[in-house]
């Protein structure tokens, strides 16, 4: 079982990735590229099936596809913000009951979302021992043939669109080979554009049993 990463007081029933209470800890088994080692976070029932189904190059890139992941499935209510601000809301003409009880759970859920996705989480740290690099924070990001992206699940979206690939075959590419060899992933996917899901998994598989040896 990986430790789990040390908690402050405050934070001890917070899911490390959306700040929402928690009770369930997700474990990340770390690979050879992997910048950190294994380690269990806290997480919430939603994250937890997040992060699982994409655990990428690290715990910070994970925390990334999980971020993305939320955005889309909250979608409509983070749209809210975006077309209104809270005074509009307040001065807009739906002022019967129903209307206003809709306004308000809208904005509400609305802020909810808003916050999950901007939940920063806490520094890392095992045992007291810092894990996000020298100065405490973690270099977000990631860049790959001069082009700079916000985060590596960005990047892999970039060039799945571009380049016409299974966006879910080179993320598991590139979970596998690590950030170092995210061109070689794309290469991999490239070659194999079009194929069956058993091919991919067959590929996935024979990567594996090259890196066990
Ligand atoms: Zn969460």
């Amino acid at each position: 079982m990986p430790t789990l990463i040390d908690i402050p007081f405050e934070q001890r029933h917070t899911c490390w990735f959306c700040a929402e209470p928690s009770n369930q800890v997700f474990d990340y088994y770390r690979m050879t590229h992997t910048p950190h080692p294994s380690l269990a976070v806290p997480a919430c029932k939603e994250c937890l099936g997040l992060a699982k189904k994409n655990p990428l190059t690290s715990i910070w890139d994970c925390r990334d596809a999980v971020k993305d992941q939320l955005m889309h499935i909250y979608r409509k209510d983070l749209a809210i913000g975006i077309n209104w601000t809270e005074q509009e809301l307040e001065e807009s003409e739906f002022e019967c009951k129903i209307f206003g009880g809709f306004k308000k759970s809208a904005w509400m859920m609305y802020q909810i979302a808003q916050g999950r996705i901007n939940a920063k989480g806490w520094p890392l740290s095992l045992d007291g021992i810092m894990l996000d690099g020298e100065n405490g924070h973690y270099q977000a990001g990631f860049e790959f043939d001069g082009v700079r992206f916000t985060s590596l699940p960005k990047a892999i979206e970039h060039y799945s669109n571009t380049l016409s690939l299974d966006a879910r075959f080179l993320q598991q590419l590139v979970t596998l080979l690590g950030k170092a060899k995210f061109g070689h992933a794309i290469k991999i996917a490239r070659l194999n554009i079009g194929i069956t899901h058993e091919h991919q998994r067959k590929i996935i598989d024979e990567l594996i049993e090259d890196a066990d040896q």
